[in-house]
């Protein structure tokens, strides 16, 4: 190998080569069950678009700036593209594909109408400011002009992205329409704030979703959440959400890790506390007063009953799998777990709720969006959060009786419903021409 091919294989192995190699193995190993016409094997293995785009910002010291930008359309045979934009330096084509996939299995096992897009810009946000980033997004937005659309692809906030980053691409993309369909375009994106076209409850959907799946494990064990111990890797918009509504049941948040550092307190951290002290702490966690610091490779293996991982893909492996003393993983990230680390937790009986179920509540919020949007029609709070409930309810049944009945573990049983329903859709439109 060159170095040149070295320093890729090197970078691919630390980003996305390993969450595609991640995704096709849950994939693969899915189709192999249900027996997956190989026509449509061949179709889904693939992504059907692959957008890259270089644009130039103009930065507040006066100088030019050229930023890399990708917008991944894996599947739309159920819908439009659906999935979000991440912001950060590990984002690229592979990484970008492989978590499109999982959005296109995600949709579907939520029976909703869509497909699976991903994408984002390779940066790290924290280098630039407030005016760049906006800028940076609105000319991302110009770059990508019609390969996104409210009826064609509908991007949404991730890792580093939010409701203001939303509200700046719904706007330069409205903006770039002829006036008189200007609003009719409001449904480009999902995650808006709430004055802008957002849904209320957006926010906290993916980590409402996240507790629930726990909720619904701890039903069916006849026990309370009632002073459970669990950790929370990332403490962004899915790890506080999911943290605050555990917290209002009884349980308790022992110890957290974010890009910054690791902390612990076998007493208890009090959720609001740690979220205005990273408020007031450029995000970041280090120093929190009511915990002491831990390593970072501690960090998996705190005592605990629950471990939520709400980060980035590959962080559970077979380095760190042998460490874990939880009985439940919840995965609110997308791709936490790789396949060696599921095979070493699996093997000492640790139950995972899979990503594709677990935080689907963020995409099932977002549909509620584009609905409101799509029909001119605001919602309630107190309207979404039963919504949502009910349907994150009806994809855990689905996917606990599959795995019950068919004695397999989670993620397969929920990879094999999500594909079984685009399968037909296939077989139901055949294949053009
Ligand atoms: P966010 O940007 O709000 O928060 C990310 C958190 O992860 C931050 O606390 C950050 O410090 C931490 N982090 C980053 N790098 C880390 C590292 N190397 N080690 C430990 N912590 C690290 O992002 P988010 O929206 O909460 O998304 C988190 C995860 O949930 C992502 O995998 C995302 O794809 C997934 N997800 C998000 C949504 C959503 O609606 N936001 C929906 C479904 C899935």
């Amino acid at each position: 190998m060159t170095t040149l091919t070295k320093q890729i294989e090197k970078k691919k192995k630390s980003s996305g080569g390993n969450m595609m190699d991640n995704v096709l193995e849950q994939f693969n190993s899915a189709a192999e069950y249900i027996d997956l016409h190989p026509n449509i094997k061949r179709i889904l293995s693939i992504t059907n678009n692959e957008i890259v785009v270089h644009f130039p910002v103009k930065l507040d010291n006066g100088e030019v700036e050229i930023f890399t930008g990708y917008r991944v359309q894996h599947n739309n045979a159920l819908g439009p593209y659906k999935g979000g934009l991440r912001y950060h330096p590990t984002v690229d084509i592979d990484a970008a594909r492989a978590l499109a996939m999982w959005m296109t299995w995600k949709t579907s096992l939520a029976g909703l109408p869509y497909g699976g897009g991903k994408g984002g810009i390779q940066l790290d946000p924290s280098k630039y400011s407030e005016a760049e980033l906006e800028r940076i997004t609105r000319r991302f937005t110009f770059a990508l002009a019609d390969n996104i659309g409210p009826e064609h692809d509908i991007p949404a906030p991730d890792v580093n992205t939010n409701s203001q980053t939303m509200a700046w691409i719904a706007d330069t993309y409205m903006s770039t329409r002829p006036p008189a369909e200007r609003t009719a375009n409001h449904h480009v994106v999902t995650g808006k704030p709430d004055g802008s076209g957002g849904l209320e409850g957006r926010d906290r959907a993916t980590g409402y979703g996240v507790f629930l799946s726990i909720k619904f494990w701890s039903e069916r064990n006849n026990e309370t959440l009632e002073g459970k111990k669990f950790i929370v890797q990332g403490f962004g918009n899915v790890g506080y959400w999911v943290s605050h509504f555990l917290e209002q049941e009884g349980a308790m948040l022992v110890a957290v890790q974010d890009a910054f550092g690791s902390i612990e307190n076998q007493k208890g951290i009090k959720v609001e506390d740690l979220l205005n002290y990273t408020k007031a702490n450029d995000g970041s966690i280090v120093d929190f007063p009511e915990a002491k610091a831990i390593n970072k490779e501690e960090f998996f293996g705190v005592e605990c009953e629950i471990l939520i991982p709400a980060a980035l893909g590959n962080q559970i492996t077979e380095r760190n799998a042998h460490q874990v003393k939880a009985k439940l993983i919840a995965e609110g990230a997308n791709g936490p777990t790789n396949g060696e680390g599921e095979r070493l937790l699996l093997e000492r009986g640790i139950l995972i709720i899979p990503d594709i179920l677990c935080n689907s509540g963020g995409v099932i919020g977002s549909y509620f969006e584009w609905l409101q949007n799509r029909n001119g029609e605001l919602w309630h709070l107190d309207e979404v959060m039963p919504k949502l409930d009910k349907k994150m309810r009806e994809s855990l049944n689905k996917v606990f009786e599959y795995s019950e009945k068919e004695g397999m573990e989670l993620r397969k049983a929920a990879y094999c419903i999500a594909i079984k329903r685009i399968e037909k859709a296939y077989v139901q439109r055949g294949i053009f021409p």
